[in-house]
């Protein structure tokens, strides 16, 4: 599918670019948040907390924009790890946002090993994770499941959100996407790079409305080098 190609260039050649941009604003900002520290020990004022929390966002927009960008990816090293583990302890960072939040979670195994860049398949949950939560501010259910057989490992992450207009599913994973009035549309574009630099694959079903689901495999064989992302059943596949 052309569109989908196109969007894969688009992700990799504005990821690339702007990662570079990225890491030469990080350093100015970086200082100006050091001197804003300063300041606040002398002056503790309501607009030095203001200046300094807006220096932060900054900065966090930049780190995430700097991990899309594959280089920067493909410094980590390809491990063995328990997605199991890493799903719960990503949870947790949630626990305190999850009041009105019924949380199911089928994991079939305990112990389910993936080989594969962990900080980024562990971000790339972060994202979901955060994403579906996003998507529920009025409650719901967020179900996570997991499942390892002989296809591989099998990660489900659903809400009963509000769900993704069919018009906007295909923009999903562009860098600066958003539909948030505070969002950065960082999140998906750092999901499907994580899947690609994972030789994974990725699947997304959504229902305005009702909810979005995201289903993520991990193929059993390492060696497998060609990834794909789906949406809504329009497959996007490259071959590394
Ligand atoms: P951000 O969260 O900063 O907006 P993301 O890249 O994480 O950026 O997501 C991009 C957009 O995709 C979101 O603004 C939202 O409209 C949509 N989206 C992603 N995940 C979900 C979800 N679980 N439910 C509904 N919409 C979603
Ligand atoms: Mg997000």
């Amino acid at each position: 599918n052309g569109n989908n190609n196109w969007n894969a260039h688009l992700l990799t050649s504005i990821g690339e670019l702007s990662a570079g941009v990225a890491h030469e604003v990080r350093n100015p900002l970086t200082a100006v948040k050091g001197f804003l520290q300063l300041l606040e020990q002398t002056y503790n004022t309501k607009y030095i907390h203001i200046a300094l929390d807006e220096v932060e966002r900054a900065i966090s927009i930049l780190n995430d924009l700097m991990s899309v960008s594959k280089p920067e990816f493909e410094q980590e090293n390809v491990i063995s790890f328990n997605v199991a583990t890493e799903l719960e302890s990503t949870l947790l960072l949630f626990q305190n946002q999850l009041y009105n939040i019924r949380i199911v979670k089928d994991f079939k195994q305990q112990v389910a090993i993936v080989k594969g860049r962990r900080n980024q398949i562990k971000k790339a949950f972060f994202n979901l994770i955060k994403n579906a939560i996003e998507a529920m501010p009025n409650g719901g259910t967020l179900t996570i499941e997991l499942y390892q057989d002989e296809d591989g490992t099998h990660v489900m992450i659903s809400d009963t959100g509000v769900g993704i207009p069919k018009d906007k599913l295909r923009l999903l994973g562009t860098p600066f996407f958003t539909l948030k009035q505070d969002g950065t549309g960082m999140g998906i574009a750092q999901v499907y790079s994580a899947i690609q630099n994972n030789h994974a694959f990725i699947q997304v079903k959504s229902i305005e409305g009702k909810g979005t689901s995201f289903y993520i495999r991990f193929p059993n064989d390492s060696r497998r080098k060609d990834h794909t992302i789906s949406m809504e059943g329009i497959e996007m596949k490259t071959v590394q």
